[in-house]
């Protein structure tokens, strides 16, 4: 069987150029497309050159129905708006669509879910496989140990990133949730600033650090009176986003219509 086609959406973004690069470098894809927003300084150049390098015979364009059409994926790593109207492109062609764009809307979701009814959806906050192992111990962890226990996610990130908490965090928070045998949306703190009272037993809260070239970096903290127990993942590379999205992509190509997660991908539960 031919290598599965790839297009890559945000191609000019940080994670854009990391999953050309790697996808160029694979024996078991192929880059056949590279789309970006309507006036974004690529299009209409070929996507190695605009990234400095040889020519790769793709250019970038904005016409995101002719670069998916006989594509198998997308690797969608761009805004929650972009992300949507991707979401019903990749339907109608029946492609595999791969999201780790964060910061979606409960209303994003909900078109997105409708897109997979159509075609393989796969959605991570992050693409890991460290993260995912940690979604999975946070749940065994909270789960083993009681609401005497205050949960709270810690998340850093470089300057340049624009939601908070990061979807990695929010991930983490819900596999705390889900341990206890509840919601993240019941248990969640609103961020804290000022009077804000003594905290509330059972809840979780989050904070986020930005600055300077942070790549990601996580911890879950169980504090209890006299001790505290801090699950960590610090992320040094952008690869492994990328090496996660690409697994994806090509895990995606005999699966049927259905959201799919990282846990999914990398048989994980
Ligand atoms: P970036 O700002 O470097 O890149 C974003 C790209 O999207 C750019 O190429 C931009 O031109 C493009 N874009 C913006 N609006 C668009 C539109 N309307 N149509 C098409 N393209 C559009 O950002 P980044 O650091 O590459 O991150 C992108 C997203 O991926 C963010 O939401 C980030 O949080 C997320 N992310 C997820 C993971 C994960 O593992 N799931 C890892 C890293 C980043």
């Amino acid at each position: 069987m031919d290598k599965p086609g790839i297009v890559v959406a945000g191609a000019s973004g940080r994670m854009g150029q990391m999953l050309i690069r790697l996808i160029t470098a694979s024996d078991q894809a192929r880059l056949v497309g590279a789309v970006d927003r309507a006036g974004g300084p690529w299009i209409g150049q070929d996507v190695g050159v605009a990234m400095g390098g040889a020519p790769l015979g793709v250019t970038v364009t904005d016409d995101a129905i002719e670069a998916i059409a006989g594509a198998q994926a997308l690797i969608d790593f761009t805004t929650p708006a972009a992300t949507v109207a991707y979401a019903e492109l990749t339907a109608q062609a029946r492609a595999v669509h791969v999201i780790g764009t964060t910061g979606l809307s409960d209303e994003d979701l909900t078109y997105i879910a409708a897109a997979a009814r159509h075609a393989p959806i796969i959605r991570a906050g992050n693409m890991s496989l460290g993260v995912n192992l940690l979604v999975g111990l946070t749940r065994k962890v909270a789960a083993a140990l009681g609401e005497d226990w205050d949960i709270e996610v810690v998340e850093a990130h470089h300057r340049h990133k624009v939601d908070a908490p990061s979807g990695t965090a929010l991930m983490l928070g819900e596999a705390a949730a889900e341990g206890r045998g509840e919601t993240l949306a019941d248990l969640r703190t609103p961020a804290r600033e000022g009077i804000t009272g003594a905290r509330e037993r059972g809840s979780i809260g989050f904070s986020a650090i930005r600055g300077g070239d942070v790549v990601g970096e996580h911890d879950v903290i169980f504090a209890a009176d006299g001790e505290r127990v801090v699950l960590r993942h610090l992320a040094n590379d952008r690869a492994i986003f990328a090496r996660g999205a690409l697994r994806a992509a090509l895990w995606g190509q005999d699966k049927g219509p259905g959201e799919y997660d990282m846990a999914d991908v990398l048989g994980l539960d």
